[in-house]
């Protein structure tokens, strides 16, 4: 084995037998990249796998042991799948081999422990955007930076119009613009000192420049000479021509890019560049980079931010009240705002950064606690449950709760009986058995004579919902008769509608299950006293308070498989109580995942005929091609039509698509689960919630396409049973197979893992999905990884509230007004 991979395989070894403390190597394992990088590259490991193993390795000691099980278990998997070698020796660590037909390679089995302490924070540097700044005026706020731009010498209407449409209007927007990221020269490496594989930006001037044809005239490539006065860089770039004229001999730039090699010699490829200014070198040494538009440069806009900033910074008056920022250890408003910009050194621009980003965490919290103290101001129908019925409940069940389960059903109890309105966020990863605690819930609402709304958001969950209650809840040993148990869709006849309508006024009907169909106008409770959300970031802010709005003051349970890491949580929920379903069923196993090219798809198809063949069932999901149900519909139908007679002709396969009826999708769905399909070729109508544990292969086409959480959700549709389960990701093109987000499938089960992942990769806004994004793209400076910060900033307002919760006290004034504002400003309800 190679050496260094040898190293590799000693150090994790150590690691794992040292119970993930990071102690295998004094100083922590990230030590070990110092000289392990050089050594990989002499051994000629390729480069995917080195950066891999740097930035895992890199965030190593900022990990919980959990997560530290898991990314050595998956670096090594990976390892392994490049170079069998590796795998070879019985000493190798993590990967116990589990057999898997069809000759896939063997899967690391995921680490058990859950819940991983939230990686460092990465700071997103994201596009200044000058709204609802938290706090940005007040009324001690200097009245001129209400005025417009053309105020400015240098600006005038035409370029006002320019900055509008950057968000800027004012000369109090500005200060809130702040840079996209910084070009540190403070930093900057000597080309004498410069390294094979480095990331760099250096200074020097150009010497010489040329451009000539290359590949018999197929492209065009123009090199450059660059001197800093230690050495000279090679410079090349790749059909890029128009950039002979953009640059001439004696240029001052700095480049960046990554060092190579070529024919010996260092050479940096397509470097990005930029005119240097002597200025900026000499007075800043650390320079904004701020976002720019059509008409502007990056010199220009500088420049006016340095006007606007460095005079009426100091003059802003902060409305953070002395105490709180003392106590948080923060820079006063001005001073952060001036190095946010025009940082003096790396530190103080942290330290502003913490300033700015902590303001946001506490005005999130500050109108988070305002609304947890308004929903509690109300009192809610005490629900008093008797154990011994309780316990009857719960031993007529086909199956006996986990621990978790248990205690969130507690946590319910106490809330049912508290007299206030319930407020809980149940989260559990998929397939932890969340509908279970719902229906319990329920039960013991309809159970006292008062009315249940369940809400999910496609109809094919509502209906399996709806069975399930109906199973649990009428069943043999059940509490209601059937009628008292509804389904209400889109789809629903007229008929039916009205009679549901008239059971919900006469009270006859006790549980309503069903889509967003719940909050048409007509449909009105007589006393409805739970309101439950199923998979609740799929539905708007408004409609789950819409849905609240049809009782008085019902009790709210909100479930979510989308994991939300607790730092999330903590902010975005900060109104909700929150329960978590850590624990899966027993006997379930974690699914076995694999990335295969596009030309072994023969291979999936191998293993998904050998399930069939001992009587398993798979799914075959197609991706969302376009934003058109039609098309997504025809993609889907080709394909069946292919696989039914080309690849599979001797098995029977289903096809559920988006544009099927709800009848014909309830039909396929049914008849699937019955296990008169073998296949379920289907778009990603299946993603959410579905249950049909017979199901062992999930495989996924054009995976690349699918976002972290998707993918995970989808992969919960099997591994429910107690059989061994596989998900198999296929991306469009071979390039994909390295695509992070399915190596990230590839190597963790765990959904709080891939959460904080999807979080660090794609920011909270995507995470999210679109619906709910408007919160968290408030903030701008916050990332919401940070969690000391968000723990310091929710203490802090918990305190300050604990004091002064309406905020009268003279020297919380300007803060009120601050907070009114940010509030004001579109950033609404969360519950
Ligand atoms: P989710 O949390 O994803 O909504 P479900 O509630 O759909 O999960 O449950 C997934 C499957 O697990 C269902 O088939 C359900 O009947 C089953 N299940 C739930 N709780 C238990 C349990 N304690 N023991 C065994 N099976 C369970
Ligand atoms: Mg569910």
């Amino acid at each position: 084995m190679r050496p260094s991979l040898e190293k590799l395989r000693k150090f994790f070894r150590l690691e794992h037998q040292n119970g993930y403390n990071d102690t295998a190597i004094i100083g922590g394992l990230a030590k070990m990249l110092d000289f392990w990088e050089s050594e990989a590259r002499s051994d000629g490991i390729s480069e995917d796998i080195i950066q891999a193993v740097l930035q895992r390795l890199g965030s190593y000691a900022s990990l919980s042991p959990a997560s530290r099980a898991e990314v050595l278990k998956g670096l090594w998997k990976r390892i392994g799948q490049q170079y069998p070698e590796a795998m070879q020796k019985k000493t190798a660590p993590p990967p116990r081999s589990q057999p898997l037909p069809a000759s896939v390679e063997p899967a690391a089995p995921s680490a058990e422990a859950k819940r991983p302490a939230p990686p460092p924070p990465p700071r997103r540097s994201q596009p200044g955007r000058a709204e609802s700044a938290p706090g940005g005026l007040t009324s001690a706020t200097p009245a001129a930076l209400r005025a417009e731009l053309t105020v400015l010498q240098g600006v005038g209407p035409r370029h006002a119009q320019t900055l509008s449409k950057l968000g800027l209007r004012t000369l109090g927007d500005m200060l809130y613009y702040f840079p996209r990221r910084y070009e540190d020269y403070s930093q900057l490496k000597p080309i004498k000192e410069l390294f094979y594989g480095q990331h760099v930006t250096v200074i020097g001037v150009v010497q010489s420049l040329h451009g000539r044809p290359i590949r018999g005239g197929q492209a065009q490539l123009v090199e450059a000479i660059l001197s800093d006065g230690t050495a000279a860089l090679r410079l090349a770039w790749f059909n890029q021509p128009w950039i002979i004229n953009r640059l001439h001999a004696g240029d001052a730039i700095a480049v960046s890019g990554k060092v190579e090699q070529y024919l010996g010699r260092l050479v940096m490829n397509n470097p990005d560049f930029e005119p240097v200014e002597a200025e900026s070198l000499h007075t800043n040494r650390i320079v904004p980079i701020y976002s720019l538009t059509e008409k502007i440069t990056q010199k220009w806009l500088r420049g006016m931010m340095n006007q606007v900033v460095t005079y009426w910074a100091p003059r802003l008056v902060d409305h953070l009240p002395e105490s709180v920022r003392k106590a948080a250890g923060l820079l006063p408003l001005g001073e952060a705002i001036l190095q946010a910009h025009f940082p003096d050194s790396q530190d103080k621009l942290q330290a502003a950064r913490k300033r700015l980003a902590f303001d946001e965490i506490f005005f999130l919290q500050m109108g988070v606690l305002r609304q947890k103290r308004d929903w509690q101001s109300v009192t809610a129908r005490i629900f008093d449950v008797p154990e011994e019925w309780m316990e009857a409940r719960i031993q007529a069940l086909p199956f006996q709760l986990t621990a978790a389960q248990q205690r969130a059903l507690e946590d319910i109890l106490v809330d049912l009986g508290s007299g206030r309105p319930m407020n809980r966020l149940l989260q559990g990863d998929v397939g932890s058995g969340k509908t279970v605690v719902a229906a319990l819930t329920a039960s013991i609402v309809a159970h006292a004579g008062a009315q249940a709304a369940v809400m999910a958001p496609t109809s094919i969950l509502a209906e399996q919902h709806f069975r399930n209650f109906s199973n649990l809840l009428a069943g043999e040993n059940g509490i209601l008769p059937q009628p008292a148990i509804r389904l209400l869709i889109g789809d629903t006849p007229e008929a039916e509608k009205e009679s549901v309508r008239a059971g919900l006024q006469d009270g006859s009907v006790k549980v309503l299950i069903g889509t967003h169909a719940l909050l048409e106008e007509p449909v009105q409770f007589s006393d409805l006293e739970l309101a439950v959300i199923d998979e609740q970031h799929r539905f708007g802010v408004e409609q789950r308070a819409s849905l609240r709005t049809k009782g008085r003051a019902p009790h709210l349970l909100v479930m979510t498989a989308t994991p939300i890491p607790r730092s999330l949580a903590l902010t975005l929920y900060g109104d909700l109580d929150l329960s978590v379903i850590d624990e899966m069923p027993l006997g379930r196993q974690p699914v076995s995942t694999h990335v295969l090219r596009p030309q072994e798809r023969e291979r999936a198809y191998t293993l998904i005929r050998s399930q069939v063949k001992s009587g398993r069932q798979a799914f075959i999901i197609y991706p969302l091609i376009e934003e058109s149900d039609k098309i997504e519909a025809r993609a889907a139908v080709d394909d069946y039509q292919m696989l039914s007679q080309e690849i599979f002709p001797d098995l029977k396969l289903g096809l559920l698509h988006g544009r099927m009826r709800p009848d014909e999708k309830e039909t396929v769905m049914r008849r699937f689960r019955d296990g008169e399909f073998d296949i379920l070729v289907s778009t990603t109508v299946v993603e959410v919630g579905v249950d049909v544990p017979n199901a062992t292969v999930m495989l996924v086409e054009g995976a690349n396409r699918f976002g972290l959480a998707q993918l995970h959700q989808l992969r919960g549709r099997v591994g429910r049973g107690a059989q061994q389960s596989y998900c198999l990701l296929i991306p469009d093109h071979e390039d994909a197979v390295e695509n992070d987000r399915l190596q990230a499938m590839a190597e963790s089960n765990d959904g709080f893992v891939l959460a904080e992942r999807d979080l660090q990769q794609r920011g909270p806004g995507e995470f999210l999905g679109t619906r709910q994004s408007g919160y968290a793209t408030g903030l701008r400076m916050a990332s919401l990884t940070d969690v000391d910060l968000i723990e310091s900033a929710r203490s802090h307002a918990q305190q300050l509230f604990a004091q002064d919760a309406k905020l009268e006290a003279p020297e919380n004034a300007l803060l009120a007004e601050a907070l009114e504002r940010f509030w004001n400003e579109g950033v609404g309800d969360v519950s």
